[in-house]
């Protein structure tokens, strides 16, 4: 559809032929000749939208049983309050981790209902790597991290179950990028923009058994419990995004799930980092060992080069690499839909950049 390689950090690349039938069902959807956008969100094609969205979730992310799937509104930002709403009791604590704005976003808003230690943190640093996480005391309800932190191209390798607490995650960015174990989890939530689909809808993954247990009234549209209820149908869902994701979720199982993906990303992240690291001109922002696969953080050594790098890149047609205002330099994002072939053509800007320089 077009030769521009879409490295943003969100909203994300999606597949182009996802964009295609996403724009065609927009036109005209299903054998009644409406639009999907002009259709009661109870017609049963819609609801089949809904019902098959929840459990390819589910099963792409191979999620236990007793796991439930919802799509809400009000993106991760609103997840940051609701998580705590539905898991901290009244009078509680709970453990987070601080690697960055959106966990300190996630601790900013838990801190309207209850105790927070922040038990881990990477701000010393810079947040350019992932703290180690503590084993947690019990009166903390859950601990909380964000397992990778968009802006500073660091991610947790794995699930910290040190922490000896059920574990609550915000994975917006990396959420269907590898494979983990979610049985240590009480709540997973994604807003689907990142790596799923449009913005528009949040996933909220969760174990039914951790609810209700708060000992708080919660407000109907925050109450997890609620929208599970009503079959995440509490009120008008955002029926495009929904869509949308949905055709994402097809894609990735068709070129086989999550493993598949995380293979074709590792290689992805390989290539951009022994690039930076490899290239004398350029220097990465994370720490090696905390490096995201998703966002690679970098700048240039010399600030002579970057009216020369920034044309070079742009004419290569790529798009989306300025780094976040908060921390400069580039960022490439290489969420799921984004070809290997054009991190190769990133690779191949800053490879002949410094030759030429
Ligand atoms: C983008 C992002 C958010 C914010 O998501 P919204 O859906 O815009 O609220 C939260 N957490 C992480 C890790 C993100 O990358």
């Amino acid at each position: 559809m077009s030769k521009i390689h879409n490295f943003s950090a969100g909203p994300c690349i999606l597949p182009p032929e996802v964009l295609l039938e996403a724009s065609e069902a927009v036109k005209s959807w299903g054998s009644n000749g409406l639009s999907l956008i002009e259709m009661s969100h109870r017609s049963k094609p819609f609801v089949a939208v809904m019902e098959e969205t929840r459990a390819l979730t589910k099963e792409l992310l191979g999620l236990p049983d007793r796991f439930d799937i919802l799509y809400l509104q009000g993106g991760a930002s609103l997840a940051f309050l609701t998580a705590a709403y539905n898991l901290l009791p009244e009078g509680g604590s709970a453990a987070y981790s601080d690697t960055g704005t959106w966990a300190n976003k996630s601790i900013k808003e838990a801190k309207h209902l209850g105790n927070i230690d922040v038990v881990a943190s990477a701000k010393e640093s810079g947040y350019t790597g992932i703290p180690a996480t503590p084993k947690v005391n019990d009166t903390h309800s859950y601990f909380h991290y964000t397992s990778n932190n968009t802006i500073y191209g660091t991610q947790y390798k794995g699930v910290p179950t040190e922490a000896g607490v059920p574990l609550v995650a915000d994975m917006s960015s990396d959420i269907m990028s590898k494979k983990f174990d979610a049985s240590p989890f009480s709540l997973i939530y994604a807003g689907a923009q990142k790596n799923m689909g449009p913005a528009g809808t949040v996933m909220y993954a969760f174990d039914k058994d951790a609810l209700g247990k708060t000992g708080r009234s919660i407000p109907s549209y925050l109450d997890l419990g609620v929208h599970l209820s009503k079959d995440s149908m509490f009120n008008t869902p955002p029926v495009f995004p929904i869509f949308t994701t949905l055709l994402t979720l097809r894609w990735l199982k068709n070129l086989g799930g999550v493993e598949a993906i995380e293979s074709i990303n590792d290689q992805k992240a390989a290539l951009i980092y022994n690039e930076i690291d490899r290239n004398s001109l350029f220097t990465g922002h994370a720490d090696i060992d905390s490096r995201s696969t998703m966002n690679a953080t970098f700048k240039l050594l010399d600030e002579r080069h970057k009216d020369a790098f920034n044309e070079a890149w742009a004419s290569a047609g790529i798009s989306g690499i300025n780094g976040h205002r908060s921390i400069g330099g580039y960022r490439a994002s290489m969420y799921n839909a984004l070809p290997l072939e054009s991190v190769k053509v990133l690779v191949d800007v800053m490879n002949e950049l410094e030759r030429t320089r």
